[in-house]
């Protein structure tokens, strides 16, 4: 295939759109599964313009230092290195958040259990001053941040075992105006907040089941933490532990957020059923997989 840098057509320049059909056809030659979607990320990024404006400028012409820098992304793409990382950034609950090595890329299903969340807060602990919710494995905080950009009674100790994701945590709750509400902690899911009392947990955890690890795609597996994913030989590894210790921090009428792989909903109820909490919801994403397990109904300690 004919590099964009060898114009095949001297005549005609590499014009915005010109450049995307020619990304477009070359990444999906090399396997991504939203090439078009991916050549508009990359390109946008790199001329400062939204994909809106992108289409307003499909006739723009490329500089040759353009071309080069774009070529050298478009490369890193087909060698299947996720857009997030190549641009440093990712769009999660309408917020834009700083993606770095070491971070898992948030992804879309994972808004539906922000949406949960908010919505659990809004209809328990309406009118409440303080709403305080733990979030576990923060990461990038998207979970953290979010909850409290759309919630201002909603103040949140985010933990994470990793002292470089939360350098972006940091940044990105300091960028996104909430830092007066996030707290960030390091250390080994609830080890940092035992001692403390919280109405909601959430937490999207590593619960990826090592035999799994083969099938991945190359993006999640060559390029994406290990130690994000990685959920031991059946995924709970980590799960397990949070919905043990969770009732020891959880008010009584509190719920634990959980993102799950789309198997573990039966076993996850039955760790609920086994820690004390009397109700499980699993709620489906888009896809039709189980995606979200809302644990709630803790019988309070026996007085
Ligand atoms: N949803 C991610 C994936 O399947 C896994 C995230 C996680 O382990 N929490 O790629």
């Amino acid at each position: 295939m004919t590099s964009p840098a060898r114009n095949p057509h001297p005549n005609e320049p590499w014009t915005v759109l010109r450049i995307l059909r020619w990304t477009s056809g070359y990444l999906a030659g090399r396997g991504v599964d939203s090439p078009r979607l991916d050549a508009e990320v990359l390109l946008a990024d790199l001329l400062g313009l939204t994909r809106v404006q992108l289409y307003l400028n499909f006739d723009r012409p490329l500089i040759q230092e353009e071309l080069a820098a774009y070529r050298e992304r478009v490369k890193r793409r087909a060698r299947r290195e996720p857009a997030a990382y190549i641009i440093g950034k990712k769009e999660f609950y309408s917020l834009e958040f700083e993606i770095g090595p070491g971070v898992l890329v948030p992804r879309p299903e994972t808004e539906l259990l922000v949406d949960r969340a908010l919505e659990f807060a809004r209809l328990h602990y309406a009118g409440d001053d303080e709403i305080l919710a733990a979030d576990l494995g923060t990461g990038s905080g998207a979970l953290a941040v979010s909850l409290a950009a759309n919630n201002p009674a909603i103040r949140v100790r985010a933990v994470d075992i990793s002292p470089e994701v939360l350098k972006i945590a940091r940044r990105n709750a300091r960028r996104l105006g909430v830092d007066d509400r996030v707290e960030f902690f390091e250390g080994d899911l609830l080890t940092p907040l035992f001692g403390q009392v919280f109405h909601l947990i959430v937490a999207n955890l590593p619960y990826v089941p090592k035999p799994a690890f083969a099938d991945m795609a190359p993006e999640v597996r060559d390029y994406e933490p290990h130690l994000a994913l990685d959920g031991g030989a059946d995924g709970l590894d980590l799960i397990r532990r949070a919905v043990a210790g969770a009732p020891e921090v959880l008010t009584g009428g509190g719920a634990l957020f959980l993102e799950i792989w789309p198997d573990h909903g039966p076993g996850v109820r039955e760790l609920a059923r086994q820690n004390g909490f009397a109700e499980t919801t699993i709620v489906k994403d888009l896809a039709g997989l189980d995606r979200v397990a809302i644990l709630t109904g803790l019988r309070q300690a026996s007085a």
